[in-house]
């Protein structure tokens, strides 16, 4: 379907596809087994300037927004899921910053990792704290002009080989959830260092490491926004995250269903192709609607998300005051319950999707030498990471019942 791209978007989608097709296919395999990071492809990525693609142009981006990084996430997702990790995670680090950073934090590290010179990480799980992240343990107080942080936080995709963290601690644990604060770290900072690496089933050419924080002093100054925020920052970056991990996964799923077309029509059964049988066409038929679904509602839903967003990110350059704060001046809308609906679809239909390229491919669809078995185990973790499926339909209902409720009350009061 013709999505009504601008010049510029589809430059990126060739851009990201050439990256795709050329560098990042033919070496996903080896990543895969080795589990090795792959650096020579955060080359090439960095070099066709894609890291920049949704940052404002005053920090070395190309001023694009959700919908320009959702467009390359799936060019490249198509060819690994697990090697395209790296961007991923990146742009997560950069949100918080955009969004809550103050004009000297913005300046500070934006222009690097729109640069694609240092690669970030955002971390908010810890061992005791997943679904649940007002359970966080970690600490970080105050002493003069640092906060010493203590705590693990786990599975942090981009590890070891980040250089810019952001990561949730409480600076205040009587007050619960109301005590978690969101900051950067960088790499070196001494008092932290790196645990276990996770072995996983799919993305296994992305690293997932353990962090471990042991008296570590990091500056005031890393404090992102105020203190006792941390949840609503993490809120705020997984509502315009979340069609990013829809947007993976329907590049995961096509990845998959283009491998399965080209197979199942070169394979002989029964004295004809199996893409004959009407069998293997309505299973094809089924991927195929589902994938452009999501792709509909994401790119209507991230269009309309950048719309709002553009007043929000030049009125916060323009007044030197966090994005965050002129969204609430201008009333942005959140998109919290459009954002799950997305990831849970998309995410959903991909697991589907892969699971059926299997079937159709039949015996050689569930071996390492052919490449859908991949597209598969690198589908699971999508309705995993960035909140479960299963939160993410807590929150879709939670806002039908809150937004049912306010319009009773309004309904009254006009009666
Ligand atoms: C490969 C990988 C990479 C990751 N990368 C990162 C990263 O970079 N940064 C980061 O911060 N985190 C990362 N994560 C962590 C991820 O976000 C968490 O795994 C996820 O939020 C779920 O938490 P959990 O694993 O503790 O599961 P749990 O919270 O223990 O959940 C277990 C099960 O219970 C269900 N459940 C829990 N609570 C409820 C409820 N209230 N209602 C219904 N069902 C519920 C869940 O849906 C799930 O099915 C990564 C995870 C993986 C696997």
């Amino acid at each position: 379907m013709d999505y009504d791209l601008t010049e510029e978007q589809r430059g990126i989608v060739e851009t990201a596809r050439e990256i795709a097709q050329k560098k990042i296919k033919p070496v996903a395999k080896h990543y895969d087994e080795t589990e090795e990071f792959p650096w020579p492809i955060v080359e090439e990525i960095r070099k066709a300037d894609l890291f920049s693609i949704y940052l404002p142009e005053e920090f070395g981006g190309m001023g694009g927004g959700i919908t320009e990084l959702c467009l390359a996430a799936e060019e490249m997702y198509k060819a690994c899921g697990g090697i395209t990790m790296a961007y991923g995670a990146t742009s997560l680090c950069a949100s918080p910053i955009l969004l809550f950073g103050n004009p000297d934090q913005r300046k500070r590290w934006l222009p690097d990792l729109a640069a694609g010179k240092r690669l970030g990480a955002f971390n908010i799980t810890e061992p005791g704290a997943g679904s649940d992240a007002t359970a966080t343990k970690a600490t970080a107080r105050l002493e003069g002009d640092h906060y010493v942080v203590n705590g693990i936080k786990n599975f942090c995709t981009n590890g070891k080989e980040a250089e810019l963290y952001v990561i949730f601690a409480s600076t205040n644990p009587a007050r619960g959830p109301r005590g978690i604060s969101a900051f950067v770290v960088e790499k070196g900072t001494p008092g932290f260092t790196f645990g276990k690496k996770e072995e996983k089933l799919g993305i296994r050419a992305s690293s997932t490491y353990e962090l471990v924080f042991q008296d570590c002093k990091v500056p005031k100054e890393n404090l992102l926004y105020k203190e006792g925020y941390g949840l609503f920052v993490a809120q705020a970056v997984f509502d315009q995250s979340r069609p990013g991990v829809a947007a993976q996964a329907l590049g995961v799923a096509q990845g998959a269903l283009d491998e399965t077309v080209a197979y199942i029509r070169q394979r002989k059964q029964f004295g004809q192709s199996v893409s004959s049988f009407q069998a293997m066409q309505h299973m094809l038929a089924d991927c195929a609607t589902a994938i452009e679904c999501g792709r509909a509602l994401l790119y209507k839903m991230t269009r309309a998300m950048d719309k709002v967003m553009k007043p929000a990110i030049e009125k916060g350059l323009r007044e030197g005051i966090p994005i965050f704060d002129a969204m609430q001046a201008l009333d942005t809308p959140r998109f919290t319950k459009e954002a799950g609906m997305v990831k849970v679809f998309a995410t959903d239909a991909a697991m589907k999707i892969t699971t059926d390229c299997i079937q159709m491919c039949g015996g050689i669809g569930y071996m390492r030498d052919f490449p859908v078995e991949k597209y598969f185990r690198d589908a699971k973790v999508l309705q995993i990471y960035e909140g479960t499926n299963q939160i993410q339909r807590n929150e879709i209902a939670m806002m039908l019942i809150k937004e049912a409720a306010s319009k009773s009350r309004r309904d009254k009061v006009s009666a």
